[in-house]
């Protein structure tokens, strides 16, 4: 269930942002940005280089026009061995990032066209930098035990589309410089440089394409550490400062984001560089599963004269051809271009397409993309699922809501669901046809196909519910395991491990097949939504398709769900299948409903970026506990998952001196999960977060609210006003800050400022988590009793703040409620009255308030 839609959406953009060596090619949609203020400085200074002994030396070639060419030649680039400088004391500073080279030799890259767009150096250096975010110095110390990067370097490669050769120049001038030849040093230095050109000539080549290059600045340094660590400050980028480090385990290759965050100057206005408008797709699925499709891109340029379109699609499939509305081939680069390691590691391939002429910003034009490979997996028994989210057909990265036309051809023998309404269904003698059309703009859409029986309970909205007729061969063979504990606990996040060493057993029952949970399911799943609607407003789509997908996560796409085929299994089955209590409870009571709350959350609304998925993901998982609790309130489900996360929240990690709270901040979004603390981002970003939206209603509650009116009124005002003012728009988290000060109470104002910064700062941007005792002494006073003592608070900063309820234990009746004690530093003194003589304090006993009981 955290790989549903929305999360799955978001790994793309946010594994594209991990990519720090593969700089801005792909605009994260909302990385596109108006060119900064010294960028028009920058660019001239490009186009008109300071004439320099090196340039002088060398007649420069013509800059080739055709892209390819273009490519091929900035890939050639080689450090220039006949002019070799030996420097001392040279300095860089990009946005907060000072690099000093104190002593080593440097060389530039042969220039192209007279402009320069690198450089390496050998020798000695420093490289200094302080984040000014909060979580951002907590990231870095995550990484590398120290708040600020503070390290020596040895090498330095460098790239860039700004003025940084002119900079380095004047100061070589300066100290009258003079070059000289050193054919070792470029001897060194020329396999490397090779290597690392094809990204930067991709990135380098969109700036020189574009009327009005956005420029970047990169260097590679190598650092103490085993791997070299990078740098890069980007003005495409939203985020436009990175520092990371690309890293292998295991022989894999995995990348560490130490620090990402905005430019000191970052641009005012942004605009990306393209926007989709609309999609039609054409796919056409082979007996063996194979796809071959068509996307038509209907596109509108944001900014003028901008000539590469970066395109997202799945790495498994392959571009035929590219051509605009003339029906004319364009030049693209796929593939061979992109370094394989990072293909492998987003799972999507950018996909740069090269525009004769740049347009016009405002203008409207199509480009239609075909391609053809294997996006569709056998798990076996007739079930299969479509492994490649929304990558499976051509589109432009980040969050869109645009309209979908979807044409599908597949085999007969098997039933398809897709996004959408469907309409023209035809069938002949061996395959199928149809056609989805969204109803309103979908942020994205999917597709899945199996030997479905399908069921649909009576009753609005209109529920189609699909399930396989067989169990798909891993659990088959869970199944026949003679005792479950011969197995590791499954993890319900993973996909189910081969199991094909395991041997069968006898005498055990037959499995059940997954179609006879169909009605009951189909009825809890209209149940849900009747919840959610009185909660979020009416259903926003058409229908709800819900299909069975193998494996053990579901995805909430629009008007479909996928449901693991666990959440199929009767419970004596799951439990046959190894899963433990807290994994029947989450495929029985949680995921259906997590990914029936995501048709609001996720799709009505969605993340602006990687740092607001969090909202998302809590809110359904909060959103599907509140239901759960509902349907039985006996057995205290909320309280008990709260207690749950809690519990996994507070817990040492093994080997390290604190909790997983401590890893990170909400905000953080995938990056958790690349922090080497295993299920760091699930954790934070369901327990914490679901923790988050429990804190936000329970102060919004009215518990004094007279019998038939709802004491979480305005908890529900103001889900229904975010969805209703972000209806088909991306929601950040000051769009939910901002919300959340238009609904909150009196009392929630604690800082006076009409703010819920102490709480965001606290809860979403920061990592602190309280630990609370309690002091005090009784004084008889007339007929009732002063309650006076400190309430201490630890395992923050002093200026953390909350509000702490405090409750009297008597020795006979119901626990009393003294007050709310909100606390504002190590020690907060309170004086309450009591009815009669407490024996005991508790703290907040009702759950409003994540703290650290341990
Ligand atoms: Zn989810």
């Amino acid at each position: 269930m955290n790989h549903v839609r929305s999360f799955l959406r978001f790994s793309l953009t946010v594994l594209l942002l991990l990519g720090a060596d593969f700089i801005g090619i792909a605009p994260r949609s909302k990385a596109a940005l108006q060119e900064p203020a010294n960028a028009t400085q920058n660019a001239a200074q490009n186009a008109a280089p300071l004439p320099t002994a090196t340039q002088q030396a060398i007649a420069a070639p013509a800059v080739p026009t055709d892209p390819r060419a273009l490519y091929d030649a900035l890939n050639a680039l080689r450090p220039d061995g006949a002019h070799v400088y030996a420097v001392k004391d040279l300095t860089l500073r990009r946005d907060i990032v000072n690099f000093t080279f104190t002593e080593g030799k440097l060389a530039f890259l042969e220039p192209l066209g007279g402009r320069i767009t690198g450089a390496v150096f050998s020798g000695r250096g420093h490289v200094i930098a302080t984040p000014r975010d909060r979580g951002e110095r907590r990231s870095l110390a995550q990484f590398i035990g120290v708040p600020i990067l503070d390290q020596s370097f040895s090498d330095a490669y460098i790239r860039f589309s700004d003025d940084t050769a002119a900079e380095l120049q004047r100061q070589l001038a300066h100290d009258g410089n003079e070059p000289s030849s050193d054919p070792r040093f470029t001897a060194y230095w020329n396999p490397l440089a090779a290597g690392l050109a094809p990204t930067h000539s991709l990135r380098t080549m969109v700036d020189w394409l574009a009327a009005e290059p956005i420029p970047y600045f990169y260097i590679l340094l190598q650092t103490g550490t085993a791997s070299p660590v990078e740098v890069s400050v980007d003005y495409r980028r939203d985020e436009q400062v990175n520092i990371g480090q690309p890293r292998f385990v295991d022989g894999v290759r995995s990348y560490d984001m130490w620090a990402s965050f905005r430019s000191e100057n970052p641009p005012t206005e942004k605009s990306e560089a393209f926007l989709p408008l609309d999609y039609r797709v054409d796919s056409t699925i082979a007996e063996d599963v194979s796809l071959q499709g068509k996307t038509m891109l209907h596109l509108r340029a944001g900014r003028t004269g901008e000539r590469v379109v970066a395109v997202e699609l799945s790495r498994h499939l392959t571009v035929d051809n590219i051509t605009d509305e003339n029906n004319q081939p364009l030049p693209y680069f796929q593939n061979d271009e992109l370094s394989r390691r990072e293909a492998a590691r987003r799972g999507n391939d950018f996909i740069l397409a090269v525009l004769p002429a740049g347009q016009p910003a405002g203008a409207d034009f199509h480009l239609q993309i075909s391609y053809h490979g294997s996006v569709i997996t056998d798990a076996g028994n007739g079930a299969y699922f479509v492994g490649e989210r929304g990558a499976w057909y051509a589109h432009i990265g980040g969050e869109h809501f645009t309209p979908f036309d979807l044409t599908f051809h597949w085999p007969k023998r098997l039933t398809l669901v897709a996004t959408g309404i469907e309409s023209e269904a035809r069938e002949d003698r061996e395959s199928k046809s149809g056609r989805w059309r969204s109803e309103t703009p979908f942020p994205t859409s999917g597709f899945n196909l199996s030997q479905y029986q399908m069921a649909s309970p009576t009753g609005q909205p209109k529920i189609q519910i699909y399930a396989n007729k067989q169990l798909e061969e891993a659990i088959m063979a869970r199944l026949q395991v003679t005792t479950p504990n011969d197995l590791p606990p499954p993890s319900i996040l993973d996909h189910f491990k081969d199991t094909d060493h395991l041997s069968g057993a006898a005498g055990q029952p037959p499995p059940p097949s997954p179609t006879s949970a169909l009605k009951q399911l189909g009825a809890s799943v209209q149940d849900s939504i009747r919840f959610f609607e009185n909660v979020n407003g009416a259903f926003p789509f058409d229908h709800l398709d819900v299909a069975q997908i193998p494996g053990s996560f579901g995805q909430g796409w629009p008007g479909l769900v996928y449901l693991s085929t666990l959440a199929f299994l009767p419970p004596e089955t799951q439990e046959r299948a190894g899963l433990d209590e807290w994994a029947q409870s989450q495929a029985r009571d949680l995921m259906p409903f997590h990914e029936v709350a995501h048709q609001w959350w996720g799709n009505v609304t969605g993340a602006a970026s990687y740092r607001d998925v969090w909202i998302q993901e809590a809110m359904a998982n909060y959103l599907a506990l509140w239901y759960a609790d509902t349907k039985k309130p006996g057995q205290h489900r909320l309280a008990n998952w709260l207690e749950h996360y809690r519990a996994e929240l507070t817990t040492k990690i093994p080997g390290a001196d604190h909790s997983i709270e401590l890893v990170g901040p909400l905000v953080l979004g995938q990056r958790l999960n690349s922090l080497k603390v295993p299920d760091a981002y699930t954790t934070l970003i369901y327990g914490k977060g679901t923790w988050v939206m429990h804190m936000l209603r329970e102060m919004l509650r009215d518990p004094g609210a007279p019998s038939g009116k709802d004491p979480d009124a305005r908890f529900r005002e103001l889900l229904r006003a975010i969805l209703a003012e972000h209806r088909f728009r991306p929601l950040s988290t000051a769009d939910f800050q901002h919300a959340v000060e238009q609904h909150m109470t009196p009392a929630m104002d604690l800082e006076g400022t009409h703010r819920m910064d102490w709480f965001f700062d606290q809860w979403v941007r920061g990592t602190d988590l309280p630990r609370y005792t309690v002091k005090f002494d009784v004084k008889p006073r007339g007929n009732a009793f002063v309650v006076t003592g400190k309430l201490e608070q630890s395992g923050t900063e002093d200026v953390f703040t909350a509000p702490v309820p405090l409750y009297a234990i008597h020795i006979a009746g119901k626990p009393e409620r003294l007050g709310l004690v909100v606390t504002t530093g190590p020690e907060t003194r309170f004086q309450f009255e009591s009815r009669t003589r407490p024996t005991r304090i508790v703290i907040d006993p009702n759950l409003t308030l994540l703290w650290n009981k341990g």
